[in-house]
């Protein structure tokens, strides 16, 4: 059987199951008096504080400060004096028991937090919950399950860890976890992927399926988990597992390393984002940078137009985690196969040729004035690199410039201090390609995108299977059309990046750096690989290389002379 779940930190393992079975409390006791309620009251919060306290000092040793945070800010609610008015009060004018008191008054601080809009802030109910359980099962006598007591290897399985939990996992045992509940944002998902444990949240009903000590595949690379696994999985998991561990071994040594080939040449390295909650597995893989904030998709996980303010909080968080590092952020990339449900496009004949990107935002600036604007605002330590998809001609790429810098004046005009931000382009048209050296002296970069490169070059719809066969990067032509592209920013002196699936494939990086490129922006995921890859390569050889490969005229003879010359 195989059940799904989300992704919070990769990792395949084979393992019995640790179940932490939480006694659910249904019974809140009954009210005696007053008195002996308030007496009962007094002492669980007294327990509960030198508990969370112990808590906080394991969590200073064993997790960092950023980490360990956390616990301070439970001792300070489990200290809350106004709180602890609020559940007497409560107590007195219901007449109810001590544990009840608190369930009701603390179920109320949680469903108000749970219903903020900011996921961060949503997520910290359950911090309440942690801390106002633990003075119920106090005032009840109940046990509090802990996890100090796991001493064998195995994968943990829970509803939910609560945060006062983590600084018990011990990693030398528990090799997994999966929550049935829980999102990315989740302490116990941030703590799991510091201590480098591999999770898996929301595997629905999960707790129903499994039982203590069975076997069972947890494999977070690709999303999923297999109770009782056949012979054919568990082949297949030691495969998977061997070739992760090996690949994360060969390349973690290049973590802190700088890209560069053998002969000294410096290649940056940035990621392609699809949000901000993707800018920590930049930072983990200390990437130079991302160099493709696709923003599109702030709008398509959307019910309606994203407000200014709803996307300034993403920029800024991505901005701010990034500084001062560059942060390339695309502008409204929507049209051809990507929709809004909140949105009315025109039935059009040929979508990817028709209003997509830039000239949606033409026709609707309003949008795009939003976009903008946030952007400009969010750019709080000056880092963003703001980047125009689509354009084909000198006129598109003009207004857009215009009409930042109109916006940035009437942001100033009403006293926000704008700081720089540098502008550019997709290169990722026919047109822009023809219109390069017009578009280059307007331009602070040029970032290649050659998955609409290609497609539009050859007229070949990139969504259709039956045109694949005219996907391909290597064509005499196009190849001739990367290298120009990169001369041009040499001559204009402007940074040339490439942001397709071409540039995050092991078996293109040489030929790519024989044409010049020196900007690679690829998922966090490739950034270690890609890295290892270029410091085994010579730049003045792949030179040569590419050369070679420019010679070839026949498609498949280019990918043959590539694929067969490929090892270092
Ligand atoms: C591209 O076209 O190569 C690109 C990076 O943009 P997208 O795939 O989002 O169209
Ligand atoms: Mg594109």
């Amino acid at each position: 059987m195989t059940l799904k779940g989300i992704i919070g930190h990769k990792g395949i393992e084979y393992l019995p199951v640790y179940v932490l079975f939480k006694q659910p409390i249904e019974d809140f006791g009954t009210f005696t008096t007053v008195n002996q309620e308030l007496f009962k009251l007094s002492k669980a919060i007294a327990k509960s504080i030198k508990q969370v306290e112990y808590i906080e000092s394991i969590a200073r040793t064993k997790l960092s400060a950023e980490k360990s945070a956390i616990f301070e800010a439970h001792v300070e609610i489990v200290k809350d004096s106004v709180v602890h008015d609020e559940y007497r009060k409560y107590l007195v004018e219901n007449k109810v028991s001590a544990a009840a008191a608190v369930k009701k008054v603390s179920g109320q601080h949680i469903k108000m937090f749970k219903d903020m809009d900011d996921e961060y802030l949503s997520e910290r109910a359950s911090d309440i919950e942690d801390v106002s359980d633990r003075i119920i099962r106090n005032a009840l006598g109940l046990h509090h399950p802990t996890l100090s007591e796991v001493n064998h290897e195995c994968i943990l399985v829970a509803k939910d860890l609560f945060p006062s939990e983590t600084p018990f996992i011990n990693s030398s045992y528990i090799k997994g976890i999966i929550t049935e509940e829980g999102g990315l944002t989740s302490h116990v998902a941030i703590v799991a992927k510091s201590l480098n444990i591999p999770i898996l949240l929301g595997v629905e009903n999960i707790l129903e399926k499994v039982q203590q000590d069975q076997l069972i595949i947890m494999n977070s690379i690709d999303g999923e988990v297999i109770i009782e696994p056949t012979e054919k999985e568990i082949l297949g998991f030691e495969k998977k597992q061997k070739f992760h561990r090996e690949e994360i071994s060969s390349t973690q040594k290049y973590l802190y390393k700088k890209s560069i080939t053998k002969d000294g040449v410096e290649v940056a390295l940035e990621c392609n984002i699809g949000g901000a909650k993707d800018a920590d597995e930049v930072l983990d893989v200390n990437a130079d940078g991302i160099g493709l904030f696709r923003s599109e998709f702030l709008y398509i996980d959307s019910q309606d137009w994203p407000s200014l303010e709803q996307q300034k909080k993403q920029y800024v968080e991505v901005l701010t985690k990034l500084n001062p590092k560059p942060v390339v952020v695309r502008t409204l990339d929507i049209g051809g196969d990507k929709q809004l449900p909140y949105y009315e496009f025109e039935k059009e004949m040929n979508p990817f040729l028709g209003k997509r990107a830039i000239r949606l935002c033409m026709s609707e600036p309003h949008i795009f004035e939003t976009q903008i604007k946030a952007l400009l605002l969010a750019n709080k330590h000056g880092n963003l690199w703001i980047m125009i998809p689509m354009i084909t001609t000198l006129h598109e790429l003009q207004w857009a410039k215009k009409e930042i810098k109109k916006h940035r004046k009437s942001l100033e005009a009403e006293g926000h201090k704008i700081k720089n931000y540098k502008f550019g382009i997709m290169m990722e048209t026919p047109g822009a390609f023809l219109n390069r050296k017009l578009l280059a002296e307007e331009c602070d970069f040029f970032s290649i995108g050659t998955n609409d490169l290609i497609q539009y070059t050859f007229a070949a719809d990139r969504t259709n299977a039956e045109v694949n066969y005219l996907g391909s990067p290597f064509n005499y032509g196009f190849l001739n059309m990367l290298k120009q592209i990169i001369r041009c920013g040499v001559d204009y002196n402007i940074p040339i990046a490439m942001c397709g699936i071409m540039a995050s494939k092991r078996e293109n990086v040489r030929l790519l750096l024989g044409l010049g490129l020196k900007h690679f922006s690829i998922p966090p995921i490739d950034i270690l690989k890609i890295k290892k890859f270029i410091s085994e390569l010579d730049y003045n050889e792949a030179k040569k290389f590419a050369n070679k490969a420019l010679l070839i005229h026949d498609d498949e003879e280019i990918k043959k002379f590539i694929e067969e010359n490929n090892c270092v």
